[in-house]
């Protein structure tokens, strides 16, 4: 199952930053996704499957979280120079900690899966387990993806027509 969800926050970020590229938000909301995938390519982690419990102790702790949102933000300060915008960068890769959490232990998907450690190696780990039901999982990680995307396009109108109705003043 594609954890789609967090690309429909990502999207949905663009109605309270319409200044940033939806790239940007996109990137920050799966910024967790693409350490591990880093981590994957290097031989560190490896995904949960049908068999086993997988190995994402580095990119999926709660102190992960923290840490690379508070990295994402500062990036974001350098960058652009707009506290707004870095905030909002540093909560979007937090939504995807906070969003696994909800979802973990994903017991529906991944049989030996377990929640998310608080810290690397932790042995505390915690997880409100929503994705044990199937469905429910999936309707949530569409519905989020198709109100992100529905967000973004409202967004992209009213922005269009705010354009306009600016042009069409001067
Ligand atoms: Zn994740």
């Amino acid at each position: 199952m594609p954890a789609v969800a967090h690309l429909g926050v990502g999207f949905a970020a663009k109605g309270v930053a319409k200044n940033v590229s939806v790239g940007y938000l996109l990137l920050a909301a799966e910024a967790v996704e693409i350490v591990f995938m880093g981590l994957w390519a290097a031989g560190v982690e490896v995904p949960s499957s049908a068999v086993s419990a997988g190995f994402t102790e580095y990119s999926h702790t709660v102190l992960s979280g923290v840490v690379l949102s508070f990295l994402g933000a500062l990036a974001a300060w350098l960058f652009s120079k707009n506290k707004r915008t870095s905030i909002i960068i540093g909560l979007l890769i937090f939504s995807h900690t906070l969003m696994d959490l909800i979802a973990s232990p994903k017991l529906a998907f991944y049989p030996y899966d377990t929640g998310m450690p608080l810290y690397p190696f932790s042995e505390i780990k915690i997880g409100f387990g929503l994705w044990k039901y199937k469905i429910l999982a999936q309707i949530l990680e569409y519905g989020t993806l198709a109100g992100g995307v529905l967000i973004y396009i409202l967004t992209k109108i009213k922005m269009k027509k705010e354009k306009l109705a600016k042009e069409s003043a001067v």
